[in-house]
This record gives structure tokens, C-alpha cells and sequence, in this order.
């Protein structure tokens, strides 16, 4: 098993340690949360090993798609191990109903479905609050490369569409999420999670929120909520 050794990096939700292994990192799930830009703190109990649990589920799904991921396993409750990657400071998101801060940008309801899917970036600087981008700004910065943002962008649809009907199946409206991306060996994979924190989620049937969004506006039932999302993707 990968020694874990110095710690990287410590995020809002998680840290990257170093292992003996150079090919390989320590990615620990905390159950820290925050909102907003980290004006609004708090723990979601569990939160950690739910989120450790749901991303494993995902990225396998991803990889058994073809989509490549920094995933290599998970090694206990709150740890999993990845292959590092130079991070592509874009963050993607991907929506198919208006939410959040779309729904405020455009004045529409939350709810509304969109007529196909939604593509948008955000350049990745917490010092900015992570401000919205497009291909233009990715290009003048140089954050990526013209062929890399077409990768990007052809893998975030990809996983759109797993996702969308993994969990359609699973009674889970997938109304949007957030994805990060990396360059390992020359080749772009997905990095970062794909959990309830990084994914508005709502039951099918009760249109009940069953992710961040308990947090963000002080729903209740937050841990709940993560326990029931890996419920159904575990399928018992
Ligand atoms: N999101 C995220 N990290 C961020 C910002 C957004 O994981 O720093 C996810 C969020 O959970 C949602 C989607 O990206 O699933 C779209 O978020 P939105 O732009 O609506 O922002 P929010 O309303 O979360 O501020």
C-alpha cells in the first residue's frame, strides 16, 4: 500500500498528500464544507466518507465509459488514491436545468429545463471567486491549449450523458455540476471529485434537493441527503 507522506495541499474539502510512490497521490476527504466563497463554514457529518464512496462509484462508472480519470483506488473510509496531474486552472460545468447562479445571471426559474445542455468556465482562483471565462479568455491566458479545451469540452459532455442516465435510473435529476481537469503523461483526464458538493442532484419523484445546495441554504437533512445519493447508486 502507497505510504502517505507530506502533506500538498489542503482545500476547502480535501487533502493531497504525497506517497513514497512519485506516480501516485493521497487524496483525503474531509467533512469540512463551505459556501459562497467560504463566507459560510461548517462540517457535514460524514461528509467525507460519503463523498470518498460516491466519487469512487463515479469514476469507475467514468472509466468503464472510456473517460479517463486521475482515479486509481480507494484505500480505507476517507482516502483514495490518483495519479497526479498538472491541474488546468478552467473549472467546467455542465447544466441541463437552470440553478444557482444561472438562474440569477439569467432572471429564469430554477427548474427550467434547458433546451439542450449548457456549457460554461470559470477560471480557477480563489482569490477571484473563481470568476466566469470563455474560450477567449482560456486562450489569451493560456490556460490550455485550443486542443485541449476540445478534449475538455467532448469529455464533459461524455460525462454528462453517463451521468445523466446512470442516475435517471436511480430516480436523480442531474441538474448540473462542476468538473476540474488535468494533464497526467500528455494525455487530459478528470480530476478533483464528482460528489453531491460538486453536483446538484434532485429527486426524480419529490423534487427534493439531495446535495450542497441542504448547506448552501440551510435545508436541513444534509447528511441525510449525501447517505440517501450513495444509497441508490450502491442500489440497496
Ligand atoms: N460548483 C462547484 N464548485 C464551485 C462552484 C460551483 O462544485 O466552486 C458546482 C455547484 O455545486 C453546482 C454547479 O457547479 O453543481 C453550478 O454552480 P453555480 O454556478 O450555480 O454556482 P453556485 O450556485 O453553486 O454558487
Amino acid at each position: 500500500m502507497a505510504q502517505k507522506l507530506a502533506l500538498l495541499y489542503e482545500g476547502k474539502a480535501k487533502k493531497i498528500y504525497r506517497t513514497a510512490d512519485p506516480g501516485l497521490y493521497l487524496v483525503e476527504f474531509k467533512d469540512d464544507a463551505t459556501a459562497f466563497d467560504g463566507a459560510k463554514k461548517g462540517t457535514i457529518r460524514d461528509k467525507g466518507v460519503l463523498n470518498n464512496l460516491i466519487s469512487e462509484k463515479f469514476f469507475r462508472l467514468l472509466e468503464e465509459h472510456g473517460v479517463p480519470t486521475h482515479f486509481v483506488e480507494k484505500v480505507n473510509e476517507r482516502e483514495m488514491l490518483v495519479r497526479p496531474l498538472d491541474i488546468i486552472k478552467v473549472e467546467v460545468v455542465v447544466r441541463n436545468i437552470v440553478a444557482g447562479s444561472l438562474a440569477k445571471r439569467l432572471g429564469m426559474p430554477e427548474g427550467t429545463p434547458l433546451s439542450r445542455p449548457v456549457l460554461e468556465y470559470y477560471y480557477k482562483s480563489d482569490e477571484l471567486g473563481d470568476p466566469m471565462i470563455n474560450d477567449f479568455h482560456i486562450q489569451s491566458l493560456e490556460l490550455a491549449t485550443p486542443d485541449q479545451m476540445e478534449t475538455i469540452r467532448e469529455i464533459a459532455f461524455k460525462v454528462n450523458n453517463v451521468l445523466l442516465d446512470y442516475l435517471a435510473e436511480r430516480d436523480i435529476d442531474l441538474v448540473d455540476f462542476k468538473l476540474e481537469f488535468g494533464v497526467c503523461r500528455d494525455q487530459i483526464m478528470l480530476g478533483d471529485e464528482i460528489s453531491p458538493d460538486t453536483c446538484r442532484l434532485w429527486d426524480r419523484k419529490t423534487g427534493e434537493r439531495m446535495d450542497k445546495d441542504r448547506f448552501r441554504r440551510d435545508l436541513g437533512h444534509v447528511e441525510e441527503a449525501y447517505a440517501e445519493v450513495y444509497r441508490r447508486l450502491a442500489g440497496d
